[in-house]
């Protein structure tokens, strides 16, 4: 097994991550290595095709502040020093690669559903991470659909 010294944790903030992040803050003590975390703001415009009708500059402040406030709680809860918490703005896949990149991470470590079926070929985040990762993905089962 690779000895990893710096794991770039992806969390998307919702229940589920507690159980990504435990995994990769075990993985982060067994090696003792730098724990980094990441969340990816999507801009409502990405979100939904960038042909919005009204203003959304205010939502996405308010989106935005509430996305660093959780965040920071979250890593503290895990001891991750605000220097290694990372909040950036656009797509997921794409944005967790590049930071992973730029703070030479040597795994990433996200929260898998287990999809199959339709669910599968729709893709999703940790399908798109694994694609083109030129860099350890580890994808921690988080539940699974059962019907898809
Ligand atoms: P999903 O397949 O989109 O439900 O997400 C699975 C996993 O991808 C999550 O458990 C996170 O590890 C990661 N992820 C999803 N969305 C984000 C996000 N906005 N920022 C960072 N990581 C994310």
């Amino acid at each position: 097994m690779p000895r990893y010294q710096r794991i770039m944790l992806a969390v998307d903030l919702t229940e589920e991550s507690n159980i990504v992040a435990e995994t990769a803050a075990n993985l982060a003590k067994a090696f003792d290595a730098e724990l980094h975390i990441v969340h990816v703001i999507e801009p409502i415009s990405l979100a939904y095709g960038g042909d919005m009708p009204m203003d959304l500059s205010t939502v996405q402040e308010q989106i935005q502040e509430q996305a660093k406030t959780h965040l920071a709680l979250f890593a503290n809860r895990l001891g991750i020093s605000q220097g290694r918490q990372h909040l950036i703005f656009g797509r997921p896949e794409s944005e967790i690669h590049q930071v992973a990149e730029k703070q030479n991470a040597d795994v990433i470590v996200v929260g898998s559903h287990g999809k199959h079926g339709l669910a599968l070929l729709l893709g999703s985040t940790a399908n798109g991470v694994l694609h083109g990762a030129n860099r350890d993905v580890l994808a921690v089962r988080v539940g699974e659909l059962t019907d898809t």
